[in-house]
């Protein structure tokens, strides 16, 4: 044992592992045999209050899991889920190992996961770990959305792990460190349920209200506020553009978080049945159909917990009324989310069918999503339209509503970002991490820390992709 300190510390204050042996498996990492650091988040560092006295090649040790940090009691955590529609009876991390929880400057508890970091009991028959591709991409995308102020896990560290991976060719190994509010989702709840294992059921019921909502109380005030989480956060998903790609209900997290970065995108051009993941097929989470998803993600998440509600039918008719509830709770917030993207504050009713008008104009003309509501009010919004006088009919209709542009124009600095992730960007800069050149990924980094702002300098990152460089397909960061 190396009983030398580390030059990094976490206060950890771990809970989830007070919980009883049902509920994960403790292990450590499995070491790999020469780690290299990427990167390391010394922003989300501070937040979290982590003390590190800045030695690349301990963190790399650290973050690869070689080294264990004093107060980590590493574990795997058990859950199930439906995955496109079909029950899967055990899930659970298969590449990821929660090495424990801190309280950060701000108060908030949240988890720190290794993912890509050795097999666990749940690896199924996969090798548990994870190729430099889908870590990079988890780690800029996450950090994208959380500067686009959506709620996201977020990125630690990125390290090689100088080990290769095979997938369809031998790949270079890496190792994400993960944080988030919680590992909690809908598929911990399925899996405890689908067992009738009631006990521990109620258990994860109470850990999960204690953690997440404070102040609901019962099954029903629960699924009450994790479904208003997500009729927020999917509108706000769908106001950059984003495709999860696989709203499975494991993928689904409680405390309303984006979480599993796989075969995500942003769309380019509009078109509402927009589906880029390799292995959605029907087209399931296109999208256009995300609001219907989460609602379907919320029943199967109601349909858990009615087993702990004294009067069953009745807790049926009960929680079928507040999943229900979503759709227009889904619709209202998707309101103010497009009503801000045209510049207005306070919707109304009506409102909405001058957004869907721009969005019909938008899919007929394939017009780029972000660049186009980047450009509203200025000359240039006109030119994102292969029948640009029909836009004119449009923008005359839309000035009749805002009155001035002067009025509007903070509303629309504020909701429409100028930068996105754009898919041939991400592909670009794995390619180049590959081969072993990281200037792209720093690079991006940096762009989509400020994705309000229009900088000179990352202006070619606003340019939408060229035919050849279009991405049409992306893949499960397995
Ligand atoms: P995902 O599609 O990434 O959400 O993963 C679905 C399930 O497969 C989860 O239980 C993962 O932990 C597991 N999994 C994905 N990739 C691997 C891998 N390379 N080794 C072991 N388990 C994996
Ligand atoms: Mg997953």
């Amino acid at each position: 044992m190396n009983k030398k300190a580390l030059p990094l510390s976490i206060s950890f204050d771990n809970s989830y592992s007070s919980l009883p042996e049902v509920f994960y498996a403790r292990l450590s990492p499995t070491p790999v045999s020469k780690p290299g650091l990427i990167t390391f988040n010394i922003e989300l560092a501070k937040v979290l209050g982590i003390k590190y006295f800045g030695d690349n090649a301990c963190l790399a040790e650290i973050f690869s899991g070689n080294k264990a940090i004093e107060g980590s009691e590493p574990l795997a955590q058990l859950y199930s889920g439906h995955q496109f529609g079909q029950y899967n009876s055990q899930l659970g991390d298969g590449r990821a190992i929660l090495i424990g929880e801190t309280i950060g400057r701000d108060g908030k508890r949240r988890d720190i996961q290794l993912k890509g970091s050795g097999r666990t009991p749940y690896s199924r028959g996969g090798d548990g770990r994870a190729w430099l591709g889908p870590v990079l991409r988890e780690y800029v995308i996450s950090e994208a959305m959380h500067a686009l102020g959506i709620p996201t896990t977020r990125a630690l560290a990125a390290v090689t792990s100088g080990e290769p991976v095979l997938r369809e060719t031998l790949l270079p190994g890496a190792i994400l460190t993960r944080v988030a509010q919680s590992h909690i989702r809908v598929g911990t709840f399925q899996v405890f349920s689908a067992r009738k294992d009631f006990t521990a059921l109620r258990d994860l019921l109470e850990y999960t209200i204690a953690r997440h909502y404070p102040d609901s109380e019962g099954p029903l005030g629960f699924l009450k506020q994790v479904i208003e989480a997500h009729a927020k956060l999917i509108p706000q998903w769908m106001g950059v553009g984003f495709i999860h790609g696989v709203m499975n209900t494991d993928n689904c997290q409680i405390a309303g978080e984006t979480i599993d970065y796989g075969p995500c995108a942003f769309m380019d051009s509009y078109h509402p049945m927009q589906v880029f993941s390799s292995i959605d097929q029907f087209g399931r989470y296109a999208y256009g159909n995300q609001p219907d998803i989460i609602v379907w993600n919320m029943a199967q998440l109601a349909t858990a917990l009615v087993p702990l509600m004294p009067d069953i039918e009745r807790a049926i008719s009960d929680f079928t009324q507040v999943v229900h509830n979503m759709v227009p709770l889904l619709r209202k917030n998707w309101l103010s989310v497009f009503s801000a993207k045209i510049g207005i504050s306070s919707p109304q009713k009506k409102d909405e069918q001058l957004i869907n008008a721009l969005l019909n104009l938008m899919a007929d003309s394939n017009s780029d999503f972000t660049n186009t509501f980047a450009a509203l009010g200025k000359d240039k919004a006109r030119d994102q339209f292969l029948e640009p006088e029909k836009f004119d009919l449009w923008e005359k209709r839309w000035m009749e509503r805002i009155k001035d542009i002067k009025d509007v124009e903070e509303t629309l600095a504020v909701s429409n970002p100028v930068l996105i992730p754009r898919n041939h960007r991400i592909e670009e800069m794995i390619q180049a991490s590959v081969e072993g050149d990281f200037f792209l990924f720093h690079r991006l980094i940096e762009a989509y820390s400020k994705p309000y702002t229009s900088l000179e300098l990352f202006k070619d990152l606003r340019r939408p992709p060229t035919e050849v460089e279009k991405v049409t397909a992306t893949f499960c960061g397995t």
